[in-house]
């Protein structure tokens, strides 16, 4: 990253002048907290008492049997409390949070996972917490907004726009230009103006330097390929730094392919000829818009990849050829959960099962003494409404109108 937050011509900062202070604020807090040791020691510690960490490498021997290829291994981000690997991002930026004296924090979601972390997050740290959501993801998501309301946040309907993602973060922005001096922002992925892109991978990168150490330890060497699914590319850019600089390990970013990547109905920027190079949100990246900058509807059967920008560090990395991109489609996606749930007794998130498409696709062709790692970035039972939906499972249905009928409707 240059001093003006690029990697490339990706990136920047394009702020209101009033925010100026305040990121000034957060760039010196974040480099202080990088350059001091006792940081990352405490919330490395904080994060093996309340998340789980460090959270498995699982041998996946059963579908490494059925492809009959190179290893199978599994970084489980989903063993995380919340159950993905957003508690990584959010838990390090309140102690950064705490350091700089701030007691309010706000944050977007999309489908509620962001948002949860972030209101967990502020009970433990004893924030005032609210969470802009999109009108429409609030009715989505409605088992995330009973927790998150529970657990003492206020949930923002935001009625703007298409009313989702990308007018949660307006808005969110909106309140902090209002309330720059009590209040944090808790950026949910590595998108967004600098310090966030690098400062959110910085607190992922957790999730690399584990699986470096684990694979080389069960496996004595370095794997051959690393697969991650990319939303705004935060879990991605958490487990590809640790093998960043090893040249020999492929990385390799899966994206929403939605109906497919011709139909108009997807998420893939970087992967697919849909998005141009454009600045929204503070920051410049590929975008999926039309030719008046307005932001197009995209389509993925996984809320949390469900997003018009990504990642300025991945958008620099996929120019440079140092991460390879693909796209899975929602049906691709479900045969591979099923797959997983069937050989593993293990139920990825739908976002995470993107990675395993890709990866079931290439495992074959490598030779058996390769292992390749898949970053499962979250637990699959969050997404019982939507998966339960999609099998088709008529039992499901049953129980669901019996449960509307107890409420008399
Ligand atoms: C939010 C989410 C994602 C997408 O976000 P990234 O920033 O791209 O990692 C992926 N998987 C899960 C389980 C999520 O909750």
């Amino acid at each position: 990253m240059n001093e003006n937050g690029f990697f490339g011509k990706w990136g920047g900062a394009y702020i209101p002048e009033i925010l100026h202070e305040t990121f000034e604020q957060l760039k010196t807090g974040y480099k202080k907290a990088k350059e001091d040791p006792s940081f990352w020691k405490e919330y490395e510690s904080l994060m093996q008492s309340y998340s789980c960490r460090p959270t498995p490498l699982t041998y996946a021997e059963n579908l490494t049997r059925h492809f009959g290829g190179a290893q199978i291994y599994i970084k489980r981000e989903d063993l995380n409390h919340t159950g993905a690997h957003k508690a990584n991002n959010v838990i390090g930026q309140g102690l950064l949070v705490r350091k700089m004296g701030k007691k309010r924090v706000i944050a977007e979601t999309g489908a509620g996972q962001h948002g949860m972390a972030t209101a967990t997050m502020a009970a433990k740290f004893g924030f005032d917490c609210t969470v802009y959501m999109g009108e429409v993801d609030v009715k989505r998501q409605r088992p995330n907004v009973f927790w998150m309301e529970k657990m003492g946040a206020k949930v923002v309907p935001v009625k703007d726009g298409s009313r989702t993602l990308k007018d949660a973060i307006n808005e969110a922005f909106r309140d902090w230009v209002t309330n720059v001096d009590t209040t944090h922002y808790v950026f949910g992925t590595a998108c967004g103006p600098a310090p966030f892109p690098e400062m959110v991978s910085w607190f992922q990168s957790i999730i690399g330097r584990e699986a470096k150490e684990q694979i080389e330890r069960i496996h004595g060497k370095l794997p051959a390929r690393v697969y991650a699914c990319v939303g705004g590319g935060s879990n991605a850019m958490g487990i590809f730094q640790g093998f960043l600089e090893h040249e020999e390990v492929e990385l390799v970013g899966v994206e929403a392919g939605g109906k497919g990547i011709d139909s108009g109905l997807h998420a893939s920027r970087l992967c697919g000829h849909d998005a141009t190079p454009g600045v929204a949100q503070g920051y410049k990246t590929m975008f999926l818009q039309d030719s008046d900058g307005q932001m197009l509807e995209t389509h993925s059967v996984a809320a949390g990849l469900d997003y018009v920008g990504v990642s300025p560090i991945l958008a620099d990395l996929c120019e440079r050829k140092r991460v390879r991109f693909a796209a899975a489609t929602d049906q691709e996606v479900m045969e591979a959960l099923d797959l997983t749930m069937k050989k593993e007794g293990i139920i990825p998130a739908l976002e995470s099962t993107h990675a395993f498409v890709q990866a079931f696709k290439e495992a074959s062709s490598l030779p058996p003494d390769q292992a390749i790692i898949i970053n499962q970035s979250g637990r699959g039972d969050k997404d019982i409404f939507t998966i339960a939906h999609a099998f088709n499972d008529p039992s499901w249905q049953e129980f669901i109108i019996s449960r509307a009928r107890e409420y008399g409707i």
